[in-house]
């Protein structure tokens, strides 16, 4: 546990939060802030501040658990689609630095904005990022 972690808390229960799910590795729990009613986090026990530093073995449980939930919660919901979100880094919006897989309900004509403008992929940009991975 990382002192000072909400989330570290939240999953071993120190503080009250609403448990949807549990096992070994991780809590699966109500956000206090819902983007939409019955947006969900999927939060490892262990703490982890991103993406980069989860271990392969725990991502993949991570995401298979998030596949798991995305189906209870289609059912559960009967939404029509759902988000599947995981911000790492201020940049990215992420506000607790404890890795986490948002699940949000979606519904059509909700509403709700999640995403961005188009930009385009020009052939010089298109060069530069295949040349950069390659280079990886
Ligand atoms: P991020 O912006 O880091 O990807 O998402 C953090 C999320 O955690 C936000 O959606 C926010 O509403 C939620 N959150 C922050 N504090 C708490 C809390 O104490 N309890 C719960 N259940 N959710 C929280
Ligand atoms: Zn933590």
């Amino acid at each position: 546990m990382t002192e000072n972690c909400i989330f570290c808390k939240i999953a071993a229960g120190e503080i009250p939060s609403a448990v949807l799910f549990e096992d070994e590795d991780f809590r699966v729990i109500l956000d206090v802030g819902p983007a939409a009613k019955g947006h969900m986090l999927v939060l490892p026990k262990q703490h982890f501040a991103n993406l980069y530093e989860m271990p392969d073995e725990l991502a993949g449980k991570a995401f298979i658990l998030a596949k798991k939930m995305a189906r209870k919660m289609k059912k559960a919901l009967n939404c029509d689609g759902i988000n599947v979100l995981q911000n790492n880094g201020e940049a990215a919006g992420q506000t607790v630095f404890h890795f986490h897989i948002h699940l949000i309900p979606r519904y059509r004509n909700d509403m709700l904005k999640i995403g961005w403008k188009p930009g385009e992929l020009t052939q010089s940009d298109k060069a530069e990022l295949l040349k950069k991975f390659e280079e990886e």
